[in-house]
């Protein structure tokens, strides 16, 4: 798993915190007791002892599987059809 950092907080329109993170991406923090308990949002001292802290982002790890198992068939172009001429088998 890809591990990045919370540089932020912000919250959406239905007052839910979302951490930014320092790869670009943003995951929600959600405070939804029981399900979820982070009383640490509801808090600015709460959200500030997280800042700068490494946790795991799994869009980057996403991204990350994408990049390596995608491309392929670059360079096809660069030789071109020029050299058909004469050469076969
Ligand atoms: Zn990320």
């Amino acid at each position: 798993m890809a591990l990045t950092r919370i540089t932020g907080f912000r919250q959406d329109q239905d007052g839910d915190w979302i951490a930014e993170l320092a790869c670009g991406h943003t995951q929600h923090v959600r405070h939804r007791p029981p399900w979820q308990s982070r009383p640490w949002t509801q808090t600015a001292e709460g959200r500030s002892s997280l800042l700068g802290v490494e946790i795991e982002c799994p869009l980057c790890d996403d991204a990350d599987h994408a990049a390596k198992t995608g491309g392929g068939g670059a360079g096809a172009g660069l030789l071109g059809p020029a050299d058909s001429s004469g050469r076969r088998g």
